[in-house]
């Protein structure tokens, strides 16, 4: 079949659609060059369909409904809010932690106007974006000393320039991971200037193996927290005081990439993530931690420890191009508060939605169940499922968080094509399948984003 010649002398002229887009007001308000590019697209579109011999709607009106469509799409922010529905609390691909009220309230504070970021309102000099936080910190992680950089990839690779360029780093091949996203361990090494010395076997790794790698050219130890990953079986690593006493033995310093660091001791799901104060007990020099993981701020890297290998860190010139952003230390000290005032387990949302209990979960199920099956919609099966999530984001791996959800087949349509629809609405919910239904686990809803799915369900065709 050849293209339809008729048809395609009738794709109307772009002056012709601007004098339809002239009659719709909500068209005007877009810039006229942003309008004709779409017009331009719509036209360009329907001819290239009519010429491969497909038929093609080319009624000015049809062509000006398309081209609104594109323009919505073109000018709707592209990172907007979306409903986790997938009950893994700290989801790297869905912004990890959301943020408690009073990290929210700083953030808005913040950005609307001027603030004290490095200004000194006693000595109405310059200050220093570290000094806010530093306090807190230091309290919470019984640290001689800390910094903040913008995020925890960053802090590793700070510490290591600062301490390691030029000599060797001792780490257990047991710990070479990678976390995702292209950071890998000897990467970070590399770039840091540093040598990596491997030492010991994946599954096993003894302190002898650290102690025979120590050279005149050894500048750390380094211990990397299996954040990600679990190894169970026959398998062992020197504890974290054996190996302090080794490093000091030869008067190095030991450094611990903590990965998700809580500030107090955590049991969920199972599962015991140390907090950092317990870790630099040990004696671990330096420590380095995630904002946005189990501490529940925005993204930030923390570097806690002794005062003098912080101050090696504070001079190096690689921390002005890692440096935290305003809004990050806002939500940072924010939440830093929530701990400081006692009740974060209440307050900071990452941690409220880990530690949910079963019995609260199931009711927001049958919530949600009760909502969704209140619209009667035709062909709409749903039932309350129980499940068990991770906790996500490199934190807690092994953790089994038993919890609950509801599971939604619509007859006509698959379970795929479903989840398809759900994560294209304008405030997108991610779900995940299931034995071929779609599943809304409830750990990390609110309450009005079971409104806004039940709805969305019914409307969905
Ligand atoms: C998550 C993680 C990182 C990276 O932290 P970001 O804050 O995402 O940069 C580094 N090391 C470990 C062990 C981690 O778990």
């Amino acid at each position: 079949m050849g293209a339809d010649n008729n048809k395609l002398r009738l794709i109307p002229a772009i002056d012709r659609l601007l004098t339809v887009v002239a009659a719709e007001p909500e068209l005007n308000s877009y810039p006229r060059d942003l309008v004709i590019a779409c017009l331009r697209k719509v036209t360009d579109n329907a001819r290239a369909v009519l010429m491969q011999g497909d038929d093609a709607e080319v009624s000015p009106e049809a062509l000006v409904a398309s081209a609104k469509y594109l323009l919505d799409k073109q000018t709707r922010l592209s990172l907007r809010r979306l409903i986790n529905a997938t009950g893994v609390v700290l989801h790297t691909n869905l912004g990890r932690a959301p943020l408690g009220s009073r990290a929210r309230a700083s953030v808005a504070d913040i950005m609307e106007g001027y603030s004290t970021l490095e200004y000194n309102v006693d000595l109405g000099a310059r200050g220093s974006r570290y000094a806010h936080v530093s306090e807190s910190l230091r309290q919470l992680t019984g640290a001689e000393d800390v910094l903040v950089v913008n995020n925890n990839a960053a802090a590793v690779l700070l510490v290591l320039s600062a301490l390691a360029k030029g000599r060797e780093v001792i780490v257990s091949r047991g710990e070479l991971v990678e976390i995702g996203g292209s950071f890998r361990i000897p990467d970070v090494l590399k770039q840091s200037g540093a040598t990596l010395v491997e030492v010991g076997t994946t599954n096993k790794t003894h302190l002898y193996d650290y102690e025979q790698a120590i050279t005149p050219n050894t500048a750390a130890i380094l211990k990397v927290h299996t954040s990600n990953y679990c190894l169970i079986g026959f398998t062992s690593q020197p504890d974290g005081a054996e190996l302090a006493a080794l490093a000091h033995k030869h008067n190095l310093p030991v450094i611990e990439d903590l990965g998700s660091g809580t500030l107090m001791p955590l049991t969920v799901g199972g599962q015991t993530e140390p907090a950092v104060t317990e870790r630099l007990a040990l004696g671990f020099d330096i420590i380095t931690f995630s904002g946005d993981k189990l501490l529940g701020a925005g993204q930030a890297g923390i570097i806690a420890g002794k005062a003098k290998f912080v101050a090696m860190m504070k001079k190096h010139p690689l921390l002005r191009a890692i440096r935290i952003d305003k809004l990050s230390l806002a939500a940072l000290e924010g939440t830093l508060l929530e701990y400081i005032l006692g009740d974060p387990c209440s307050n900071i949302p990452v941690l409220a939605m880990l530690n949910r209990t079963e019995a609260e979960l199931k009711k927001q199920a049958n919530l949600l169940l009760e909502l969704i099956t209140q619209y009667g919609r035709a062909g709409l099966a749903a039932e309350i499922v129980a499940l068990n999530s991770p906790a996500g984001g490199g934190a807690l791996p092994a953790a089994v968080l038993p919890g609950y959800g509801v599971a939604v087949s619509l007859a006509g349509m698959s379970a795929s094509k479903l989840e398809s629809c759900l994560r294209q609405q304008l405030v997108p919910i991610v779900a995940r399948i299931q034995d071929d239904r779609v599943i809304f686990d409830v750990r990390c809803l609110v309450e009005a984003d079971l409104s806004e799915i039940a709805a969305v369900l019914c409307a969905i065709s």
